[in-house]
Formats: structure tokens, C-alpha cells, sequence
């Protein structure tokens, strides 16, 4: 199963030379019968051999009873034959040689069939043949006039490709291209994905020279660190819309971290992490497709917004605050110009208010020198239909404005309010390559996509650097002895013990089984102590009544020793105790929490956040795919909303930020090397004190995998 799918796999599936349709039919409502039908409707240039049992002719095509009988080479086939005989049929393409298989058949792991899956899969690799699908509606191509599938049309001509994980949905989209003005070059259901994935399709749509911008219908995937490495390395802008991300049904955790992950959060921190941009509906995916195949990205923040009326300007102001693109003021010479092609009671303020009296001689005038001048990095244009100008003449204005001075330069968009004259206006911008939009704040949004864009390109890709002062073989060692004694459930002695193992400052902490020995311990150690229960049954110690800090002296040992572990008893009556462990009394620190969950499609996954016990309620938290280096540790940092504590509030000084996020970094390479064994993890608290005196983490907690 893990064959690596190759160009030439894909080359045969998206742009093949010619094409064979197994299970293809005469009976018209028959998915065999569409395919070919749709095939030749569209015009497809290559050979079409349709295959058949009986029919020695299919919609005025030779038919063949097997692909076995076809005389010529065959590139690509399309499978829509039932499940059950779909084996069969992959070995006979096999044994032609073909080199990919659509597979348009359902029944497969989608209905529980996964066993089904694999064999087809198998058996195909074992010809060195790839698969798309099964459970697909086919492939789009319009530059090869393709419709190998069962949607009515290809779908209108345009620089995107869009991969969809839903056949429907994929449907839907295509005819909606055509009144959403949004053009796609390819249109691709990818199904179950039983053999090539959305990565591998991002990897070969980045090197396809039709495809300006790829857009992703995600329901769920199943590499996603191939998926996430495909897109860091991908050239070209990818914009996703991931179906299911509501918290609803996170699953119980053990550990804070486990009850904090919720899919939109993971996958939300990889598509950051693959440079994905991420669209919120399916509306926002059309919008900033649209965006991406006209426009280049916005190289600095200067946004200027030129607009004829008070309102919509507003509107753009707030929705570019809301989107991290906030209007600033124009420079003052920008707002000398642009002061003379407006009336006296206008604005060259940011909005720069033409008023409704602007005709199309200002909105020439005004584009054309703020598209022109440096300041400007990236231009909205709005305009409201009014009674004394033309939507076209605007549209047409503007289009000049922009060409004379170099269209693809910087981004530009526009929103025209209006009637049918303005979508019109809107339509014939499109046309000629300037996005449209109808509403202010779409606009605005789509340009904050492409500022996101050009930020992504500088992103920083330096590769994770393993470190050598870590004892993975003593982590083991722990861990391995927990799971003799048939636990999966570390207490806070032996999480520390593996946090120590990867250089992570842990508070000193022994265990004491009986009073004496936690006396002991302690006037060795040094007061004041803090004692805490051990048992591997009660894993919220605080709620047990199992924390004591700051304990003076001798008899308070004692005495916290005996009510920890009545407290115990009496909290949860069958709790195996340990003992108690005494630790050193760390100093007050800020306090934050770092953790880690394994998730089924990314793997080890490192969270930061405030911490304490607000945590859960604040939920302020950033989540990373591991490893993360120091300076991807760092921002993290600057990524939650109570990030600035951290530089200092009320007098405090800076926290130690640097060694903070080498916790971190060192952190999410022990989640990642113990991957295999981990399940979730906590350190809560992580004490963070003043500049260049570091952290503790006083608390720590680490469940394993079931196994
Ligand atoms: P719990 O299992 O309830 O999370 P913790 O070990 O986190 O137990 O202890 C509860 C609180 O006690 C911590 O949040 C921290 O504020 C304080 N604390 C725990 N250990 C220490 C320590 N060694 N030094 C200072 N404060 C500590
Ligand atoms: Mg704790």
C-alpha cells in the first residue's frame, strides 16, 4: 500500500493519451453509458475504446469485450464496473499496461469494504499501476476537453484547479462556475483515496502550467504530514475548505492537552504550518480562488481602499481590521494628489471617499495614481451604483486605470452595489482578469488572503534540527517498566523522569513511601517542600485534596503526609497509592502550559497556552505539528491572545522567552521520538521566570498509547 504514486500515474489519470471505459453501455441513465457519452460531448482529443461484453458498438464507437482485446496501447482506464468485479478488471488492465485506473465504483471502505479496497490496490501496484478513488465522479480537464465523469459539463475555462473529496459537492461547483464567473482548469474527485492523496495531486497541480491557484474540498486526510510537506514545498497559492471542524464530539481526554485538541484546531495549525490558506465556506472558497488565479500576492500592508460611498468604506475599514489588515492614513503627498480628482467635501483620508457624485473620470484618475504609487501594496475599489453614472463605464474606467499602469503588479479588487448593470460591470472585470465581488467586506477579505499569500512564501522552512543531548533510551526504559506493570498512566515522578531524559527542567522530585522517609527526604532537600500523592488512579491531584505546597518543617510533613493519603481514600477508595513524593518548592513564575496529543492524521502534536487552572476555560491556547524548531517555538509564543503576558504586565519584567521555547522545541522532539509510545502529555504548570533565569515545569503527566 505505501507505493509511492508517481508523475506518471497522475499524468494518466489527469491528461491521458487515451482513455478506456470498462463497464461502458448502451443503456442511456447507465453511469457507463454517461461517461462516454460525456467524453465525447466534450470533445476529448485522445482515443476512446469503450468496453463490453455484448455490445460490439457504444454511442457510435468500436467496442471491445475486454481491454485485453483493444489493439493499441491504452493509457488510462475508467473503471465503473460493480465492486465485485472490479478485480478482475484491474488485471486485465494490468496486463495491458495501462498505467492509472479511475475507479468511478462505490461499495468500497466507504461502505465498510475496506478489505476490498486494499486488494484492489494491492493488485493494481503490483502492475505499477496508480488509483484514483474508488467512489469518485470522475476527472475534469479543460485543456484536455475531458469530462471523463457524470457531470453535465466541463466546467467554465479558468487558472485554478479544484481537488474535492465529495463527488456531489464537485458536481455543484462545476455548474456553479459558470454563474459564479470562477474558472477552473481542472476539476478532480478524489474520493476514498485509496492510492494517490490530496498531497500527491498538490505536488503534480504545482507543476502544471495551467493551474494558477489549487483549491481543496477537505472532509478529512489520511497523510497529513505528506500533505502538509507537499504544500510548504508547492510554489503556487492553495487555498482549502475542511469540512467538519466543529468541537462537537472532541473526544474525552486524560489530559488537558487531550481535552483542548479539537480537529479545527490541529488541522487549522497544519494548513498554517503547510502554508495552506484556509477558506470558511464555499462561497470563500470561490471568492479567493477567483483572487489567486488573477492576482499576485500583496507584498507589504499598505492597503488603500477608493470608494463613492461613506458606508461601504466603512464596512471595508472594519472588515479590514477584522482580517489583520487594518486601513492606516495614506501618506500625506498620496492624499495632496488624490484630493484633486474629488469635490471639497470628499476624503483622501484611507477610505478615500470619491463621493456619490464620482463619475468615471475620478475613479481614472484616482485608481490609476494610487495603483501607481509605491506606498500603495494593495487596492480595493468599491462603488455603489448611483443615478448619475454607469456601472460599465466605471468597470470600464477602472480596467483602464489599472492596464495602463500594469495589471499583476500589486493586487487590485473591486465590489460594485448594485443591480443587474453593476453585476454585469462585475462580470466583464472578471473577464478581463480583475476579481470582482459583491460585497465590500469579500473584497477586502480575498486581499487579505493574498497579503497571508506573499507571507507565506517568505515563510521560514529551515528543517528541524534533531538534538543529541537527549537519553531516548532511558525515556524508554520508564516507559517500558510502566507498561510491565500493566499501566498506561505515568505518575508525575516518572513523567518528570522522561521530561529529564530529554533535557527539560523539571522540579527535583523523590518519592516517599512512608512518613519517615518523606521527612527525610525533605530536611535533606531542603525546605520549604511541596508534597503531592502518587498514585497512578487519581491523575488530577488537586482535586484529590493530593497537592500541599510551601510545607515548613518536620511536623508539617508529617502531618501533610497523613491527610494527603486520607484525602486519597477518601476520594476515590480503590486508588492504589504509591506514596507521596516531595519536591523542591520552585519559586513563583508566570504560569503556561505545554502538552501534546497524538492525532490519527498528523501525529504527535505539540499545544501551548497560559496556563494554571483557567486553562479550560480560556482555551487560549496554539497548537503545532511536532518537531517544531526554536524559532517556530517562539512564535507560538506571539500566537495567543494572552502572548503578551509574557513580555511583562504590572511591573513585571520580560519572561524568559528563549528558554521557553527551547522547552518547547525540546518538547515536541521527545513527542516525536517516543511517538510510538505516547499517547497525550502535560506539563502543567511550566513556571516561566524573569529574563535569563528559565522555567521549571513542576508538574507533569504522560498517558501511553493503548497497545
Ligand atoms: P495537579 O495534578 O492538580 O495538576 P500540580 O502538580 O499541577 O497538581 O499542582 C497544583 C499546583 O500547585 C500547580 O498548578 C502549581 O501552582 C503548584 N505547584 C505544584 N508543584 C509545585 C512546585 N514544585 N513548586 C511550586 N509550586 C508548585
Ligand atoms: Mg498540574
Amino acid at each position: 500500500m505505501s507505493k509511492k504514486v508517481n508523475g506518471k500515474v497522475i499524468d494518466a489519470l489527469l491528461k491521458p493519451q487515451s482513455i478506456a471505459i470498462i463497464g461502458a453501455s448502451n443503456k442511456s441513465g447507465k453511469i457507463g453509458n454517461t461517461i462516454v457519452q460525456k467524453l465525447l460531448e466534450g470533445k476529448y482529443g485522445g482515443k476512446i475504446y469503450p468496453i463490453n461484453p455484448k455490445d460490439k458498438e457504444i454511442l457510435g464507437l468500436k467496442a471491445y469485450p475486454s481491454i485485453l482485446d483493444v489493439p493499441e496501447h491504452v493509457d488510462g482506464a475508467i473503471i465503473a464496473v460493480p465492486a465485485e468485479a472490479t478485480l478482475q478488471v484491474v488485471d486485465e488492465c494490468g496486463q495491458k499496461g495501462v498505467n492509472a485506473l479511475t475507479v468511478i465504483t462505490s461499495g468500497f471502505s466507504e461502505v465498510g469494504r475496506t478489505d476490498l479496497e486494499e486488494a484492489m490496490v494491492d493488485k493494481a501496484h503490483s502492475y505499477g499501476m496508480g488509483i484514483m478513488g474508488p467512489n469518485i465522479i470522475g476527472i475534469l480537464s479543460n485543456s484536455e476537453q475531458m469530462n471523463a465523469s457524470f457531470a453535465p459539463l466541463l466546467p467554465l475555462e479558468g487558472k485554478a484547479s479544484l481537488v474535492s473529496q465529495s463527488g456531489a459537492l464537485l458536481i455543484a461547483l462545476d455548474m456553479a462556475t459558470f454563474t459564479r464567473r470562477v474558472g477552473f482548469e481542472k476539476l478532480v474527485s478524489i474520493g476514498n483515496m485509496s492510492d494517490v492523496n490530496f498531497g500527491d495531486l498538490v505536488e503534480w497541480l504545482d507543476q502544471d502550467e495551467k493551474t494558477q491557484c489549487i483549491a481543496l474540498y477537505i472532509e478529512g486526510l489520511k497523510k497529513g504530514r505528506h500533505f502538509i510537506e507537499k504544500c510548504r514545498a508547492a510554489r503556487k497559492p492553495i487555498v482549502a475548505l475542511k469540512a467538519g471542524i466543529s468541537e462537537h464530539g472532541a473526544a474525552a481526554a486524560a489530559s488537558h492537552t487531550g481535552s483542548l485538541a479539537g480537529a479545527a484546531k490541529v488541522y487549522k495549525a497544519a494548513f498554517d504550518q503547510a502554508g495552506v490558506i484556509m477558506a470558511d465556506s464555499v462561497g470563500n472558497l470561490f471568492d479567493r480562488t477567483l483572487a489567486f488565479s488573477l492576482q499576485p500576492p500583496m507584498e507589504g500592508d499598505n492597503l488603500l481602499v477608493i470608494t463613492n460611498g461613506g458606508g461601504v468604506g466603512v464596512l471595508a475599514s472594519d472588515a479590514a481590521e477584522k482580517c489583520d489588515i487594518p486601513l492606516k492614513f495614506a501618506p500625506k503627498d498620496v492624499q495632496t494628489e488624490l484630493k484633486k480628482h474629488m469635490p471639497e467635501f470628499g476624503s483622501a483620508k484611507n477610505p478615500v471617499d470619491i463621493t456619490g457624485g464620482a463619475g468615471v473620470d475620478w475613479y481614472y484618475e484616482s485608481v490609476k495614481y494610487a495603483y501607481a504609487h509605491k506606498w500603495v501594496d494593495g487596492l480595493v475599489v468599491l462603488y455603489c451604483e448611483t443615478a448619475v453614472t454607469d456601472p460599465i463605464e466605471i468597470a470600464e474606467g477602472i480596467h483602464k486605470a489599472i492596464t495602463e499602469t500594469g495589471l499583476g503588479k500589486k493586487p487590485v479588487v473591486v465590489s460594485f452595489l448594485g443591480g443587474e448593470r453593476s453585476d454585469q460591470a462585475m462580470q466583464w472585470l472578471v473577464e478581463n482578469d480583475i476579481p470582482a465581488y459583491d460585497a465590500p467586506d469579500k473584497a477586502v477579505c480575498v486581499l487579505s488572503g493574498l497579503r497571508q499569500y506573499a507571507k507565506i512564501c517568505t515563510m521560514d522552512n529551515s528543517p528541524f534540527k534533531i538534538y543529541d543531548h537527549v537519553n531516548r533510551d532511558q525515556a524508554l526504559n520508564i516507559i517500558n517498566k510502566v507498561r510491565t506493570e500493566g499501566r498506561d498512566a505515568l505518575t508525575e515522578i516518572e513523567a518528570k523522569q522522561v521530561f529529564a531524559a530529554y533535557g527539560l527542567p523539571v522540579a527535583e522530585t523523590r518519592l516517599a513511601r512512608t512518613e519517615d522517609e518523606a521527612v527525610e527526604l525533605a530536611t535533606i532537600g531542603g525546605f520549604p517542600v511541596v508534597m503531592k500523592l502518587v498514585s497512578p488512579d487519581i491523575l488530577h491531584k488537586s482535586d484529590a485534596g493530593g497537592v500541599r505546597v510551601n510545607v515548613k518543617n518536620a511536623d508539617d510533613v508529617r502531618e501533610g503526609f497523613r491527610t494527603i493519603v486520607a484525602n486519597a481514600k477518601a476520594y476515590k477508595s480503590d486508588a492504589t497509592i504509591i506514596g507521596v513524593a516531595i519536591q523542591e518548592m520552585a519559586p513563583w513564575g508566570t504560569e503556561v502550559i505545554v502538552g501534546s496529543i497524538n492525532d490519527p492524521t498528523f501525529g504527535p502534536t505539540i499545544m501551548f497556552g497560559l496556563g494554571g487552572i483557567f486553562v479550560e476555560v480560556l482555551k487560549d491556547v496554539t497548537f503545532r505539528v511536532a518537531p517544531v524548531t526554536n524559532k517556530q517555538a517562539f512564535a507560538m509564543l506571539k500566537d495567543i491572545t494572552s502572548g503578551p503576558i509574557l513580555d511583562g504586565v504590572r511591573g513585571e519584567t520580560r519572561r524568559d522567552q528563549e528558554a521557553l521555547a527551547t522547552v518547547i522545541s525540546y518538547y515536541s522532539q521527545m513527542i516525536s521520538d517516543l511517538a510510538n509510545e505516547i499517547a497525550e502529555t502535560d506539563a502543567n504548570p511550566v513556571l516561566v521566570y524573569g529574563e535569563g533565569k528559565g522555567c521549571k515545569i513542576v508538574d507533569a503527566r504522560i498517558i501511553l498509547k493503548k497497545k
